[in-house]
């Protein structure tokens, strides 16, 4: 392994370039790890275009930061280690790691002690959050994303290891499905009377990007009965054919009331049971809500930057219909090898392989970034 290190550094919005870092040491519990394939995620597109403010409101609330190395979405290889004194690393579920061995890497790193740590097992409400891809490269050991050659493990990252049988593209699809988990909190709220969500189910997904699809699939197999997606681009469209959707709307060819009333058309006029919101797009927080059912649950999850306000009636939108609302930002980690496992349970029912469309190696991360933002494309992934 060279002496250099070379990865994509975001330098500021607009500016992404190859930049040499010297090869770290490890400290005790760290390791170095070439990345195999790292997926292209929507907070990637919205830090090269300067919408890099998240977790806005709350102690942990960040812009950007640039410089930084994206890529937190991390199937690797273990090229050195360094066990600690007292115990040999293991991964998530106490499996000894090895060099070599393949890994998915959580993007998250939690400290363990506050009180969201304590309170919140499996979320990443920590206050004291670090975020791969999204750790400033100028500071040692500068390379903590997956868009370069050998990246840093931090000690006490969730790190699972996997099998042979699963595919790079499996491993990168980890974190975009452990993101659908507002899916399984909705199936616990169906055990109230007619809430949540329950078989049979009609589920709208606003935007239908890799996030959206993911959310798709697995209403799917959570047994969704019909499942509409709405989004922009046709190629998309017909893709959620291929995986399960059984009505695709363009926004570019029908009006929100045509939307709203092929909804109630298909749910003998009552409304979707849940919808989704995967676009990012501010205004589809009303039109979602107004084609909601009586108590019918709205996810957010597609607003993982801040990218304004919108207005809401709080009696129409929130009261009127008794509708529950599941906001999120960020995955549930203990749900990333739950959802590989979901995933290779069911690849002979759903292509996820073909879900990663197009592959750049990191030094043309730039053409990666760029592909990902048109609308022909699906997952667009990093490979060395
Ligand atoms: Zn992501
Ligand atoms: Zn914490």
């Amino acid at each position: 392994m060279p002496e250099t290190v070379k990865a994509a550094v975001l330098v500021e919005p607009g500016r992404l370039e190859i930049q040499g870092f010297p090869r770290p040491e490890i400290e005790e519990g760290a390791m170095l790890v070439k990345p195999l394939m790292c997926g292209i995620c929507g907070t990637d597109k919205h830090g090269y275009n300067g919408e890099a403010v998240q977790y806005a409101g709350t102690p942990r609330e960040v812009n950007g930061p640039y410089p930084a190395i994206p890529g937190h979405e991390n199937v690797g290889e273990i090229v050195e280690m360094r066990q600690t004194k007292s115990e040999s690393l293991k991964d998530f579920y106490g499996k000894e790691l090895k060099e070599g061995d393949r890994i998915v890497i959580s993007p998250d790193i939690m400290c363990g002690k506050c009180y969201w740590c304590k309170h919140s097992f499996g979320y990443t409400w920590c206050d004291n959050i670090r975020s791969y891809g999204h750790l400033e490269s100028s500071v040692p050991p500068h390379i903590f994303g997956g868009w370069g050659e050998l990246m840093y493990v931090f000690p006490g990252s969730h790190i699972f290891k996997i099998s042979d049988e699963v595919s790079n593209e499996i491993g990168v699809l980890a974190e975009p499905m452990a993101v659908t988990y507002p899916l399984d909190i909705a199936k616990g709220h169906s055990s109230l009377p007619h809430e949540g969500f329950s078989s049979g189910d009609t589920v709208v997904v606003y935007g239908v990007g890799p996030l959206g699809l993911c959310h798709l699939i697995k209403a799917r197999l959570l047994g969704a009965g019909k499942v509409v997606a709405i989004d922009k681009s046709e190629y998309r469209l017909k893709f959620c054919k291929d995986y399960g959707a059984d009505y695709t709307l363009n926004v570019d060819n029908t009006t929100a009331e045509e939307r709203r009333q092929l909804i109630l058309d298909i749910t003998d006029g009552r409304g979707a049971d849940v919808v989704i919101e995967c676009a990012g797009v501010k205004e589809v927080l009303v039109e979602g809500i107004e084609m909601l059912r009586q108590g019918g649950t709205f996810i957010e999850v597609g607003h993982f930057v801040d990218v304004g306000e919108v207005k809401l009636n709080p009696h129409r939108h929130l009261c009127a219909k008794n509708i529950r609302l599941i906001g999120q930002m960020n995955l549930c980690y203990t749900g990333m090898m739950p959802s590989i496992q979901l995933m290779m349970a069911n690849r002979d029912r759903f292509d996820f392989d073909g879900i990663i469309t197009h592959k750049f190696p990191f030094t043309q991360s730039l053409k990666g970034l760029l592909k990902s933002m048109e609308p022909d494309c699906m997952k667009v992934a990093i490979i060395p």
